[in-house]
């Protein structure tokens, strides 16, 4: 069914460069037919903002083709001519700042200063890999014969597939496309079905920086499980990179496997937050306050399970307590927004069903617990107290604005107890004890640790999980090394 598009909207995509209703492949916008559509909608007021392809199987294959062309060619241009256009694509991107922030919140609901956030952050890995682009140093390596000599090159892999979750519709792309590019790949990206403008933006800003056709390329849909099955198996696809649940990696692992293709995974986590008697008390709680709430709960770094050792507890709890009343909920528009609306009618669904358990199995809620009237989509910002390790609020990725409180008594036990997981992509500890911070992020089974600091992630660092949490490492210098491969020349004959 064809409908109007609000008209705030239209301009915004217009000023963007986006054509309305069309998805970006191989260097033209392809327009939806009236069969083929699929709505993008705003989670805060659950109004259509605009529609987008629901490609089909053969739209994709033909597109992998274009970008398996693409490549061929764009592997033979230089470094500097890569990060010369990355840096046009990354100047775009910061003079379209304001209208990308706005877009990003129509169609994801976050409160407008994180959506800000969001596109600098993700500006910052383009330019960072325009810059690692030119530093894909190989080695001379000492032979042990007299007569040869030994070196190594690296080369792009060839075609990416990159699956990109909505909690992060701006950054979780900027990490993948702009290595991949900068190291002469190309890019076919499938964005989640909720929130696909924001990867649409980034092709009208590539296709105004010139980036060839072919090399960065859109594909949407509403059917991710046949599409996903054709970008983690068809031949010409050298390297799959996802973000997104744990299921999904594992669908996408074994898909990819078939073919021995490269693979990055950045999966869901379960994020301790422990905070030792000796901590700054205030800086504990703000940062507790921040890595729970930002995005109302929705990534996969937010704090699952804070740890709050007993001396402190009741001072911790109360302080806590009161912060998490005085968060604002509402429109990300809205002035002084802090909280915002989740991303869907399931998503909340999920997280009333993971607190009612919790409180049948007998934890206590401290604050929140309820849908928010404002909209389909709120809900408040909460925290349980007096709760066991082994409920599912616990064990499971809660992904949304609920806090779990838990005490313990010594260093051992809480190392113990925040590795007891499956997970292992971030972890925070707090304490003032310069010997106790390396002894227990050593001993952290994670990818990640936040000493003293909650915002941990930025294009410099590298960003990625161990065991459950995934595969890879995406930002800084490692960042590009996942779109190369490593080739070894011998040369012989040497008198
Ligand atoms: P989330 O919980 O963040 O929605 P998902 O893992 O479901 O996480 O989604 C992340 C991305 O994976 C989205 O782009 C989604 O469309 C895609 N996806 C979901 N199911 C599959 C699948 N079976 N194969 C490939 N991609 C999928």
């Amino acid at each position: 069914m064809q409908q109007t598009m609000p008209d705030n909207i239209r301009d915004l995509m217009t000023r963007l460069g986006m054509a309305p209703g069309a998805t970006y492949l191989n260097g033209d916008w392809a327009a939806a037919t009236p069969t083929r559509q699929l709505q993008v909608c705003n989670p805060a007021d659950g109004t259509r903002l605009a529609h987008v392809p629901d490609l089909d199987v053969a739209a994709v294959t033909e597109t992998l083709e274009r970008a398996h062309e693409a490549f061929c060619r764009w592997r033979l241009t230089t470094a500097r001519e890569r990060a010369d256009l990355l840096l046009r694509w990354y100047d775009l991107i910061m003079q379209h700042q304001d209208d990308l922030a706005m877009l990003l919140t129509l169609e994801q609901g976050k409160p407008l200063n994180e959506s800000r956030a969001e596109i600098l952050s993700g500006a910052a890995f383009f330019r960072w890999f325009a810059e690692e682009a030119r530093r894909t140093y190989g080695e001379s390596i000492p032979s042990s014969s007299a007569s040869t000599r030994l070196m190594t090159i690296y080369q792009p892999i060839g075609v990416v597939a990159a699956i990109t979750p909505w909690n992060f519709p701006m950054s979780m792309i900027a990490r993948k496309a702009a290595p991949a590019v900068a190291a002469g790949c190309s890019v076919v990206l499938k964005p989640a079905e909720d929130t696909p403008l924001s990867a649409l933006a980034l092709a009208a800003l590539a296709e105004r920086a010139g980036v060839p056709a072919g090399v960065f390329n859109v594909v949407t849909t509403g059917n991710p499980k046949a599409i996903g099955e054709v970008l983690c198996t068809h031949p010409l696809v050298r390297k799959v990179t996802f973000t997104g649940s744990t299921a999904v990696g594992k669908t996408i692992s074994g898909l990819a496997s078939q073919s021995i293709k490269k693979v990055s995974l950045e999966l869901g986590g379960n994020a301790p937050f422990i905070v030792f008697a000796d901590a700054d008390l205030e800086l504990a709680v703000e940062g507790a306050i921040a890595t729970k709430y930002r995005n109302a709960g929705q990534t996969c770094i937010c704090t699952n399970r804070i740890y709050v050792q007993d001396e402190i507890h009741e001072a911790f709890a109360q302080r806590y307590r009161q912060r998490v009343e005085q968060l604002k909920v509402g429109g990300g528009h809205d002035e002084g927004t802090e909280v915002g609306p989740m991303i869907n009618g399931a998503a909340v669904g999920k997280t009333e069903s993971i607190v009612r358990q919790a409180l049948a199995d007998g934890a206590v809620l401290e604050v929140g617990g309820q849908r928010l009237e404002c909209g389909d989509n709120f809900y408040q910002p909460t925290l349980l107290s007096h709760v066991d390790d082994r409920m599912a609020v616990a064990r499971e990725e809660i992904f949304g604005p609920v806090a779990t409180l838990f005490r313990f008594g010594d260093e051992d036990e809480v190392i113990r107890r925040a590795n007891d997981t499956e997970y292992g992509l971030a972890a925070y500890l707090y304490t003032r004890d310069l010997g106790r911070a390396f002894r227990v992020s050593e001993a952290l089974e994670y990818g990640m640790v936040g000493i003293n600091e909650g915002m941990i992630s930025n294009e410099s660092a590298p960003f990625g999980g161990v065991k459950a949490s995934g595969l890879g490492r995406e930002g800084s210098r490692h960042g590009i090394a996942e779109y190369m491969e490593i080739k070894y020349l011998c040369i012989g004959g040497i008198q």
